[in-house]
């Protein structure tokens, strides 16, 4: 029978889950040392945190097919490894993703019906009655902030209360909005209508500090502020500033820009129910997180292919060499689709042409899908999982062929359909160095690489002149310039590389300019 080595300690229910197809070996305080000794005999190693399968086990891992987190973060998984040396690696993304949302309800309740501190009072042995007027959650607004595997969650649970759901995520369409029965809204208006608002988005360049002084400033008085996600999405400094000036404010944390949470004026509070990073710490979660990568490692050494692998070898490797030189072009078009196109996508449409047609592409869709969907979702998404995070995103993905490349050896064109508008960006490799050659049907020709932008303007005498002068005046210089327009005096679309990143402030200024239409930094 094939030995699967469970390293960590794990709910028990997990290890049921093999019995009959395994022989398990339970030693969850094995040693470093012990581990690279031993780890060969191993078809499959079943970790929590403390385990850490460094390249050196891998490499010292001659029978082993799967590496399984009990959870989501896998920062003790050598993955490139792993994937270099075929070896697949799981993890259970899904596991808690209710014990989060009963957290966030439970923060809400806390703060509502101030029970928090008025425990603490109680046990200091006071009886202040009045002093802990509540609020009803009954009709009142919450506002998600993240329609992802929790927010939805906690929408649900907010519907038992009888509460009016509005959700800001400019990444779900407005089908899955639809499904979910939740109404769909910018963020500035989420903010100025909730009673309760939380938060729910992965923590990345774009959601750092979403929620900052000017947010904050917005919010109603007797509002509820929760953050059971990452630490930094809302300032901490403004939020306490916001907390001491407005007593009626009132936020539940669970996550914190530096954790363990040390000397935070946050604590002098009142207004503020503080948990240390236990949103997820539930029996329950921790048994569904070993069930689910149990079952997801007896599949793989029975020779099935299991659902949650974040890496996976996918094609042969004559297919593999063919497409390699595409690869980068790929990830690159997926990169600039996202930031250029990022409302709501409910359709991506990818044709190649020439020298890739007539073999499989998948990996290179797959490529572009991760590229697309990484910046925008907290679990990463790799090839082996794109396609099934896209369909559960609600974006139809088609693929197709066409003959005719032109003068070039290939060609990958992708379109994004969101609402009732599309952007299509098509993209080729000259001297292994990517480019794009086409933006919205206008041709151009750019190396896909470093700071860009984009930008949709009426080609009218001067306008290029003066988007030169506002990037000038905030000291932003353009490398290169390409411009490709429909007619004289009708749209033209300008692509920049530029020198400096293209602040929020310079595109307020650009969008500002009564020619142009729309304006995109690109980071690639
Ligand atoms: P998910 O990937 O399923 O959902 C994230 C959602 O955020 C997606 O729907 C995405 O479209 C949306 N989004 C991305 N960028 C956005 C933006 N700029 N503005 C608005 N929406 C945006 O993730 P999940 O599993 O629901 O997790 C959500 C958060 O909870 C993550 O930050 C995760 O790390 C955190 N988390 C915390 C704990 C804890 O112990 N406190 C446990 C698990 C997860």
């Amino acid at each position: 029978m094939p030995k699967v080595l469970v390293a960590d300690k794990i709910n028990e229910k997990g290890v049921e889950v093999l019995e009959g197809s395994a022989e398990v070996v339970n030693d969850p305080t094995i040693t470093p040392e012990d581990l690279l000794k031993t780890i060969d005999q191993y078809e499959g190693i079943i970790v929590r945190s403390r385990t850490k399968v460094t390249r050196e086990v891998i490499e010292n891992a001659k029978n082993l097919k799967i590496i399984a987190r009990a959870g989501v973060g896998v920062d003790n998984i050598d993955v490139e490894a792993a994937t270099e040396h075929g070896i697949l690696v799981v993890n259970a993304p899904q596991s808690t993703s209710i014990t989060v949302a009963e957290h966030a309800m439970g923060l809400m309740l806390s703060l509502s019906r101030k029970i928090a501190i008025a425990d603490a009072s109680v046990k200091s042995g006071k009886w202040e009655k009045s002093k802990f007027m509540g609020m009803e959650l009954r009709n009142k607004t919450l506002g998600v902030i993240g329609m992802g595997r929790i927010g939805s969650q906690v929408v649900k649970r907010s519907k038992a209360f009888e509460m009016d759901v509005i959700v800001y995520d400019p990444y779900i369409t407005e089908e899955t909005a639809k499904e979910l029965g939740v109404e769909i809204t910018t963020l500035d208006d989420l903010i100025q209508k909730a009673d309760v608002m939380t938060i729910h988005v992965p923590l990345t360049p774009e959601t750092k500090g979403l929620i900052s002084k000017e947010q904050l400033a917005k919010m109603k008085d007797n509002a509820i502020i929760l953050n059971c996600a990452r630490g930094g999405i809302i300032n901490e400094e403004d939020l306490y500033e916001a907390l001491k000036e407005r007593p009626e404010l009132k936020a539940g944390l669970d996550v914190f820009e530096n954790e363990p949470l040390e000397d935070s004026p946050l604590t002098t509070l009142d207004n503020v129910v503080l948990t240390p990073h236990i949103a997820a710490s539930t029996k329950e979660a921790q048994r569904d997180a070993a069930i689910i990568v149990a079952k997801e490692v007896k599949q793989v050494i029975s020779g099935e292919t299991p659902s949650n692998v974040l890496n996976m070898p996918l094609v042969d490797s004559e297919t593999f060499q063919a497409l390699k030189p595409y690869f980068k072009l790929t990830e690159q078009l997926g990169k600039v689709l996202v930031q250029t196109s990022s409302q709501n996508i409910s359709e991506l449409n990818i044709v190649y042409s020439g020298e890739i047609n007539g073999r499989s592409k998948e990996p290179l869709t797959r490529e572009l899908l991760k590229a697309f969907l990484n910046p925008i979702l907290s679990e990463p998404v790799n090839s082996v999982n794109a396609k099934s995070v896209a369909k559960q995103r609600g974006i139809k993905i088609t693929e197709g062929e066409t003959e005719d490349s032109g003068r070039y050896d290939a060609t990958i064109k992708a379109t994004a359909k969101y609402d009732n508008k599309e952007t299509t960006i098509e993209g080729i490799v000259e001297n292994n160095i990517p480019k794009i050659i086409s933006i919205d049907g206008y041709d151009v020709n750019l190396i896909l690489e470093g700071l860009m932008a984009m930008i949709k303007y009426v080609d009218v005498p001067g306008t290029i002149g003066t988007i030169g002068n506002v990037l000038g005046n905030h000291r932003i210089n353009i490398g290169e310039m390409q411009v490709g327009r429909e007619s004289a005096g009708g749209e033209a679309v300008m692509v920049l590389k530029v020198d400096q990143e293209i602040t929020q402030e310079a595109i307020t200024d650009l969008e500002g300019i009564e020619e142009i239409e729309v304006v995109k930094s690109i980071k690639l």
